[in-house]
C-alpha cells in the first residue's frame, strides 16, 4: 500500500475565535494521528491483499474484520479533517456571488437559510455536518455523522465540512458550540469551497 502523506494546514493566519493552540492540537496531533493509523492499517491490509497472509474472515472477530472497521474510521478521519481545514482561513463575513453560493441560494432559498439550516445540523450531530454534491441526483444535500465512518452516503462528494466534535472548540468556547459555529462562518473560505464545487459539480452518473 502506498503511504499517505499528511497535508499541511492550508492557511497561516490566526482565525477569529478559534485559537492557534486548538488548530495545532487539531491538525498536528489528531489529524496526523489519523494519517498514521490509516497508513498502519493500509500496510496490514496489504499483507492480506497480496496474499502474504491468509485472512480468516470471521464476522464476530477476526484480524481482517478489525482492520476493515478501522480502515474506514481512519480514512474518513483523514479526509473529513482535510475538507474541514480547507474551508477555514478565509474572510467569511463577506459572502461572494459565485457558482456555489448561487447553487445554495437556488437549493435553500437564501444563503441565510442555508447557513441557519447547516448550523442547526451542527448542533444536532455529534461529529460532522457535510454539504455534499450528490452525483446520483445532482443536488446539494446536507448530511450529518456521529462518527467518521457512520452517516456518510456513497456517491456524495463533500463541499463544506464542519467538525463539531468537542475537541474542535472546547478549549476556546467551553460548551458553547453555537458560538464556535458562528465563528466558523466568520472564518469560512468561500473561494476554496467554490473551487471545490466547480471542480466536482460536473461529475454526473447519468
Ligand atoms: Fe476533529
Amino acid at each position: 500500500m502506498q503511504t499517505y502523506e499528511p497535508k499541511p494546514l492550508p492557511f497561516q493566519k490566526d482565525l477569529i475565535g478559534i485559537s492557534r493552540r486548538t488548530m495545532e492540537i487539531h491538525h498536528d496531533k489528531l489529524y496526523q494521528g489519523y494519517v498514521t493509523k490509516m497508513n498502519e492499517i493500509g500496510q496490514e491490509l496489504g499483507t492480506f491483499a497480496r496474499g502474504e497472509k491468509e485472512p480468516a474472515g470471521n464476522q464476530t472477530y477476526s484480524a481482517l474484520r478489525a482492520l476493515r472497521a478501522g480502515e474506514t474510521f481512519a480514512t474518513n478521519g483523514v479526509y473529513l479533517h482535510e475538507y474541514y481545514f480547507n474551508g477555514l482561513g478565509g474572510d467569511g463575513r463577506t459572502i461572494p456571488d459565485n457558482a456555489l453560493t448561487q447553487a445554495l441560494t437556488k437549493t435553500f432559498g437564501t444563503m441565510e437559510q442555508f447557513i441557519k439550516y447547516f448550523s442547526a445540523s451542527g448542533m444536532a450531530m455529534r461529529g460532522w455536518v457535510v454539504l455534499a454534491w450528490d452525483v446520483q441526483d445532482q443536488n446539494l444535500r446536507v448530511y450529518g455523522c456521529d462518527a467518521h465512518n457512520q452517516g456518510g452516503v456513497w456517491g456524495c462528494l463533500p463541499v463544506i465540512v464542519l467538525d463539531v466534535y468537542e475537541h474542535a472548540y472546547f478549549l476556546d468556547y467551553g460548551s458553547d458550540r453555537a458560538a464556535y459555529i458562528a465563528d466558523y462562518w466568520k472564518n469560512f473560505n468561500w473561494d476554496a469551497a467554490n473551487r471545490l464545487f466547480e471542480h466536482i459539480n460536473t461529475f454526473r452518473l447519468t
